[in-house]
């Protein structure tokens, strides 16, 4: 029991710890998904944000570009070169646009010769062959179409629009803004909420080489990193390869670094947006998952334990308490009572561990197998064996409720004949055979002894009668009988009274059974009349032995009357003569003596 328990406690906890395992995983799991989502998401809104913030920007200034240009003055100084003029038309201007947009930090006008007109941002430089040092100028004054992009420049890397000057379809040369990085950066974040940087080829700076205040990362640099993260991106370029999506950890914090590639105005890459976000530490949130599992894992297993516990001790005691019920019943029956399953003794009640000497069930198992041991063979065949027509005689039993089952068993020298009867408890495949023994051993010899005379009456004859018969022809052994009457009886009766009449009968039986063998059966057949059965004796030995017993009985000296004789018919047992037979043959000659005057022998 004490081991059920523990193994039903083994189980549980294996199942729990399996289940706590399975969903720990999985949400670790489905944790780890969505978090990879989010970070897809998320990239893509930054990407989608910047194109959209790039495309505002461009068309944006491509308007102011055309609204400044697109006045007959101001068409007229670009042609003419004049750059003071030209100066003082957009100065106002130039005012209202930088307000507008404080990162907006190029104004230039290009001439077609690839010389600077004026720039509004620096209007004493001007004049230099701007186009020889910066590609995308060179490129306009080439292909006369609006492009865009980054590149560097006097003012540092700076996200230029060029729109070309076209009057009349002549090219006069090309307008540009330039606007600094942190505008986008800051446009990214109002919109997605991400810290943001630019990560550019260093070979965007062309000839301007003054990179003091950017980050150099391997061949890139790096543009408007917020200082916080300074650190942390030198941590990213000693452990990763540039440009690559990772996760960073700095300072106990987790950070996802991911980058959304640009193109420059020939759309060749040129770098990425890196933008940066806080994450939750994973492998913190998973251990503190795991904790919180484990605990809950561990209550739950305390309180099922104390459960079962308890559920056990209850059944426990039910079931003590129903052993200790069913016990006291078993032992308050005065006759031995066992449990069998058919082979192995379960249970037994006081009764039976006294009858068979034994102080508790365990010592008896230890000496036999099973009661049936006991078993023996009777004078007839009505006694139960350990086997029975090939049956174990439980099941044997069982098979023939009709029957009186009967048990013949010998302790210490003292034989007893049991009724045997049987319940049968059939459950869940398993059989239990309540099996009580009682003793009618005495009951047994009253039904079998005739009351007046002591000797065997004509049931118990009838009994043994086949028997003996079977075993003479067996062991070819001669079976004598003799069957005879009184003479005269009635007048016994008749002149002394029935009681002396009985105590005649009970002197002629007495006088009789002292007279032959102890292995000699003599029985009352009815009335005056008994029957003697003589195994192993021949016709010859019987007629001797009636003989002898009619002496005795004419010369017995009885108290009450003068003289007492008897009629007697013998036999022997002929070969396959029935029962039946051999007693009507030896009827028939008891007959012939009285026939014949009585007090005689007929054979
Ligand atoms: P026979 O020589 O032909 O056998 O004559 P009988 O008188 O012995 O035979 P019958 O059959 O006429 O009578 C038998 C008598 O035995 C009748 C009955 O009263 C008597 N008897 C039978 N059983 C008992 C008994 O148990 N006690 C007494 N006292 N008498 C009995
Ligand atoms: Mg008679
Ligand atoms: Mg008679």
């Amino acid at each position: 029991m004490k081991h059920l328990k523990i193994k039903i406690l083994s189980i549980l906890t294996l199942i729990i710890l399996g289940v706590a395992t399975v969903v720990m995983g999985y949400y670790i799991l489905h944790d780890k998904q969505e978090d990879d989502k989010r970070m897809a998401e998320v990239h893509k809104s930054v990407r989608i944000n910047y194109e959209q913030i790039i495309g505002d920007t461009i068309q944006f200034y491509t308007a102011r570009a055309n609204a400044n240009i697109h006045s007959p003055n101001v068409i007229h100084t670009i042609r003419t070169g004049d750059h003071d003029a030209l100066y003082r038309l957009i100065q106002p201007r130039w005012e209202v646009l930088k307000n507008e947009n404080p990162s907006l930090i190029i104004l230039q006008f290009h001439k077609a010769d690839g010389t600077s007109l004026l720039r509004m941002h620096q209007p004493s430089e001007y004049g230099d062959s701007i186009a020889l040092k910066r590609s995308m100028v060179a490129h306009i004054h080439q292909y006369h179409k609006k492009i865009s992009g980054f590149e560097g420049g006097l003012q540092g890397v700076a996200f230029r629009i060029l729109v070309p000057i076209i009057d009349h379809g002549e090219y006069l040369g090309a307008v540009e803004f330039g606007i600094a990085p942190p505008y986008l950066t800051e446009k990214i974040h109002r919109y997605t909420e991400y810290d943001s940087f630019f990560l550019l080829r260093q070979n965007i700076l062309g000839t301007f080489t003054h990179i003091d205040h950017y980050f150099p990362m391997g061949d890139y640099i790096a543009i408007n990193v917020p200082s916080r993260f300074l650190p942390l991106l030198k941590q990213y370029k000693s452990n990763h390869r540039i440009l690559d999506s990772v996760t960073v950890k700095y300072n106990n914090q987790s950070y996802a670094i991911s980058s959304v590639s640009i193109m420059n105005y020939l759309n060749q890459p040129i770098g990425a947006v890196m933008f940066i976000r806080e994450i939750p530490d994973f492998w913190r949130h998973a251990v503190n998952m795991i904790l919180a599992t484990l605990f809950i894992t561990f209550t739950l297993m305390i309180t099922l334990a104390l459960v079962i516990n308890r559920t056990y001790n209850t059944i426990a005691d039910t079931i003590n308490f129903q052993e200790l019920y069913s016990q006291t019943i078993l032992d308050a029956i005065p006759s031995p009572v066992i449990v069998t399953d058919g082979n192995k003794l379960i249970a037994a009640n006081q009764t039976f561990l006294h009858y068979f000497h034994y102080e508790n069930i365990e010592s008896f198992q230890r000496d036999h197998q099973c009661v049936c041991e006991y078993f023996e063979v009777g004078d007839t065949k009505d006694f139960l064996m350990p086997m029975n027509n090939d049956q174990r005689w439980t099941q044997y039993i069982s098979n023939h409720p009709s029957i009186h089952h009967k048990a013949k068993i010998t302790i210490n020298d003292v034989t007893t004949i049991f009724d045997v009867k049987l319940s049968v408890l059939h459950f869940q495949e398993q059989f239990r055979y309540v099996v009580i023994f009682t003793d009618i051993s005495s009951m047994q010899a009253l039904s079998i002894t005739d009351q007046l005379t002591g000797i065997a009456n004509r049931l118990h004859f009838s009994m043994i009668y086949e028997h003996a018969i079977n075993v003479a022809r067996r062991e070819h052994k001669p079976l004598g009988v003799i069957f005879f009457d009184i003479d005269h009886f009635k007048q016994v009766n008749d002149h002394h009274g029935h009681l002396i009449g009985d105590t005649v009968l009970k002197q002629v039986a007495g006088l009789v059974k002292k007279k032959i063998r102890k292995s000699d059966i003599v029985a009352r057949w009815g009335g005056e009349e008994f029957i003697i059965l003589l195994p192993n004796t021949d016709l010859d030995e019987a007629v001797k032995i009636a003989e002898t017993l009619r002496l005795a009985i004419e010369n017995k000296p009885f108290e009450t009357i003068e003289k007492l004789t008897c009629s007697f018919g013998t036999v022997a047992l002929h070969e396959n003569e029935s029962s039946e037979e051999l007693l009507k043959r030896v009827d028939d000659l008891l007959y012939e003596a009285k026939a014949k005057g009585r007090n005689q022998v007929v054979q």
